[in-house]
């Protein structure tokens, strides 16, 4: 891991390497680090710090944590649509229980999205943008994939072909969703740097990814009898649908509630310090 605090080198006075201003996007290379930028007049030195979050553009940082309450909002309606289906003697009835997953999931991927938007200046092509284009993507499809499953089920049944390799995608699709979605989550969290909510971060994407093989597995012995004790030995179907699926996916929505509102309020702290910085630098160089 880079040191994310470290500053852009400089050389005899002037930005040493490429480096975007954090407004517009011009390359300020070679430019004297005591000047503005040539297109919108932010003062280079602005540029020219850390990756820390408390040095980022501070309307940025205000995406990152709308994104990260929306988040949080539809984790804890996933927690409440699970603690209702699964925990009260009543049930939840079928389709409250579609419609009520398909819209928190539709706030957590829009969450997602709103914090997976560009920041001022980042460089095309390089690896974190590459990153952040195909999650943001991967959340685009997923969503399309979720609705159509509903309405599959809701349409033509819960047994039928199209319905089942609708689901199937759905939960395949879901292991990247993992990946990148966690990924770019630890990505952000190392830049507040916060070692809690790195680690929770990371924590998140290995019991997703567990709850992901339970639920692929319990799909496949839905569909293909027996293939249960073949993938699992001492599988219980009747354990794993009720038991495991409905705890893990708890936990995932709980420990996401719990992060997602940490780094709410470690960024909107950041935020802060970055919005006193830019307005000091601003009236200091007159623009
Ligand atoms: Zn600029």
């Amino acid at each position: 891991m880079n040191d994310v605090t470290k500053p852009i080198s400089a050389v005899a006075g002037g930005v040493g390497a490429d480096l975007s201003c954090r407004r517009c996007g011009y390359n300020l290379r070679s430019l004297a680090v005591d000047r503005t930028c040539p297109e919108c007049d932010l003062p280079i030195e602005l540029s020219a710090k850390g990756e820390s979050l408390p040095d980022a553009n501070p309307h940025w940082l205000l995406n990152l944590v709308a994104g990260l309450w929306t988040i949080a909002v539809g984790s804890g309606l996933a927690l409440l649509q699970n603690a209702w289906t699964r925990w009260t003697p009543w049930g939840m009835p079928i389709a409250v229980n579609l419609g009520f997953s398909l819209l928190a999931n539709f706030l957590v991927c829009c969450g997602i999205l709103i914090f997976s938007c560009a920041e001022p200046g980042e460089f095309a092509r390089t690896p974190i943008t590459r990153f952040r284009k195909r999650l943001r993507w991967i959340v685009v499809i997923l969503l399309a994939i979720h609705a159509g499953c509903v309405a599959a089920f809701g349409l033509i049944g819960p047994y039928h072909a199209v319905t089942m390799s609708a689901t199937l995608a759905l939960l395949g699709l879901r292991i990247p969703f993992a990946v990148y979605a966690y990924g770019y989550l630890i990505v952000i969290a190392n830049r507040i740097p916060d070692w809690f909510c790195a680690t929770a971060a990371k924590s998140l994407r290995i019991i997703f990814l567990f709850q992901m093989l339970v639920q692929i597995g319990t799909f496949l012995v839905l569909i293909w009898p027996g293939s249960g004790t073949a993938f699992y030995p001492g599988y219980n179907f009747l354990w794993n649908i009720y038991g495991t699926t409905y705890i893990v996916e708890a936990l995932v929505s709980l420990m996401l509630i719990v992060v997602s509102i940490r780094m709410a309020y470690k960024i909107q702290r950041a935020r802060r310090r970055a919005l006193a910085t830019w307005k000091a630098s601003l009236v200091q160089s007159g623009s």
